[in-house]
Order: C-alpha cells, then structure tokens, then sequence
C-alpha cells in the first residue's frame, strides 16, 4: 500500500486509517501512541495510550493519575498489532523511555522517529536505525550552519568556570525532563562529585530516574531556608527554563547563568536569555547527525515533521530520496 494511506497528517496528528490510532497527538484521541514524555508529544485525555513503560511513569509522575482512560506498555522490539497494522516501538537516545514507532501494513513500513539523537547518552537507551520504506524525521536543528560540540567539552567548560570562580553560584537553565538528568550524569562522568541542587520543578524526575538505576549522585533541593546565602557559592543549581527566567535564578550568591541546549550556539539566544555561560548540549541530531542517520536508514522516501523542514527536504532530494514536510503543528522545538 502507498506509505501516504498508512500514515498522513490529520488536525489532531499523525494519523493510522489501518489501525484506527494517532501518532503523538496534540488532542485528545481515543487511542494514541506515545513516543516520549515530553509535554508537546505525551498530552494528557486520551482514552488509550500505548507507549513504552518509561514513557507512562513519566507522564503520571507529571500529570498525576489516571492521565489516560487506559494504558499499555510497548517494550521495544515487541510486535503488537492495532486492528490491521502492526506496530513496533525502538529505542530513540532522546530522553528515558524515548521511541520511534514503527507502523506496518501490506508489506509497507513507516517509521516515525518522534525526537531522537544519535550521540552517547548515559541516562537512555541509544537510537537504533530501523530499516523503512519512509522514515519520518524531526529537523529541529536541520541546518548545516549546526553543528554541536563534544557533550564533555561543554561539561569541562562549566567545570572550568566552577574553579574560576569560586565564589558564585552557577545557576543552569536546563529543561525538566532529560536535559537535567542527562546534565548531572554528564557531570558525574566528568567526576564532579560535590552535591547538586535541583528546583522544586526537577526533583519528581529526578527521583524517577534515579528509581530506574541512573546515578546522578547526591542531590539536594536549591532551597534557601536556613541555610545562609553563600552556601550556594560555587555550587551547580539546576532549574527549568521558566524559572530560570525569573527572580528564582537571583536569590542565589552572585549567580553566574548557564543554560543548557543546542540553541546556545546561536549567540543571539544567549544574550537574549542573559546567559554568561551558554553549553552547546542537545538532546536532537545537528546536522551531520541528521544526514548521516538518513544514509544510513536508507529509506525509499522521507517526510520531516517539525523544525527546519526545508534544507532537509533539499538535502534529501539531492541525494535522490522523495522528501517531503508534513507540517505539523503543535510541536515545540523551543524546549530542547
Ligand atoms: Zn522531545
């Protein structure tokens, strides 16, 4: 069957005719698939949620339970069928718990890689290519202009600014879900073994992965209470952006603001945001990553959901794979 009739683009997401199911959808449906815990891809409402283990604890430990009508669990490389498709989750290397989803039907398969990244990661499972006549992709950084750096570079830079300067409080905006963890493991890799405080905002996840076996070593809530002021010199705080951007970042002595993502390598963001110390660490491919993913899948035609759809629609055709945007709407790719 044509790739188009399996899976196409309806107002509320992705959508299977065969099998009666969204992809990541941005409304409420009867039954989705879930490919990951973050906000603008794991919704709560739905009547029917199919998803990996990982992916609902995430979502019940932020949205409470029951967050769904009812729930299943995908374990990856497991074949389930949903009326006449056949589904199979894989592991993406984006945050815990993160899939793809593969989607059969008559001999034709589409992978929908959600987000996903291909570097080492020590808090999640890494990407697996899937072989596919149409992978679905993401290009939230589909440029060539990006390009990230070494994730223990960006570690040895904040670890660097820790000895420089003593004195103040590194505060670090980094997103809730994946970005923090994966910050504090990267840490912990690099050796820092001093305790990390964390806003209130991080510690449920924080505590969930830790609960599945990912040391982030000891972890302390960024709460003044009777503690004086300069007791938070020369620590690491981490926050999510939102609080980062208000007076929460200020109460600590002299902080020096860091923040966490693959935007930091536009320094316009940086400045923006008033971050001194901006670390290149993204939880999606660069460019590079990208386009070597797409080799090597090979797939007979690609479609690119959200992000910079263009240069990799243009990519793509040049090297003679069909290519085309899905436009979808209703992803956030600001939150990386
Ligand atoms: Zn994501």
């Amino acid at each position: 069957m044509k790739p188009d009739e399996l899976l196409y683009p309806a107002p509320k997401g992705l959508y299977c005719a065969k099998g009666d199911f969204y992809i990541d959808p941005v409304q409420p449906v009867e039954r989705a698939l879930i490919t990951h815990g973050h906000s603008d891809h794991a919704r709560a409402g739905h009547g029917h949620v199919l998803a990996t283990r990982e992916t609902l604890d995430i979502m019940r430990v932020r949205y409470g339970d029951p967050f769904c009508g009812a729930s299943q669990i995908a374990s990856f490389g497991e074949t389930i069928a949903i009326n006449e498709a056949r589904i199979r989750f894989h592991p993406a290397g984006h945050v815990l718990g993160s899939a793809q989803i593969s989607v059969e039907a008559y001999g034709t398969r589409v992978v929908v890689s959600g987000d996903y990244k291909r570097r080492p990661d020590p808090t999640c499972t890494p990407f697996e290519p899937v072989l596919c006549d149409v992978f679905i992709t993401e290009a939230t950084f589909g440029l060539p202009v990006f390009h990230h750096p070494n994730d223990e570079r960006e570690i040895n830079r904040l670890l660097l600014s820790l000895k420089q300067f003593p004195e103040r409080s590194h505060v670090v905006g980094a997103y809730a879900l994946g970005k923090a963890q994966r910050l504090i493991a990267l840490l912990r890799r690099q050796g820092y073994d001093a305790p990390v405080h964390i806003h209130g905002a991080l510690a449920k996840l924080c505590e969930y992965y830790q609960g599945q076996g990912i040391d982030l070593g000891e972890i302390r809530p960024a709460t003044l209470g009777r503690e004086s002021r300069q007791d938070f010199a020369g620590a690491i705080i981490i926050g999510p952006p939102s609080a980062f951007a208000d007076r929460w970042a200020r109460r600590f002595a002299d902080p020096l603001a860091v923040f966490a993502s693959g935007w930091m390598l536009i320094r316009q963001r940086a400045k923006q945001r008033g971050v001194e110390l901006p670390l290149v660490i993204s939880d999606h491919c660069d460019w590079a990553e990208l386009t070597q993913t797409i080799k090597e899948i090979t797939p007979s035609e690609v479609w690119v959901t959200h992000g910079r759809e263009e240069a990799l629609v243009r990519w793509c055709e040049l090297q003679g794979i069909p290519a085309r945007p899905l436009h979808l709407v209703g992803y956030d790719d600001e939150g990386e």
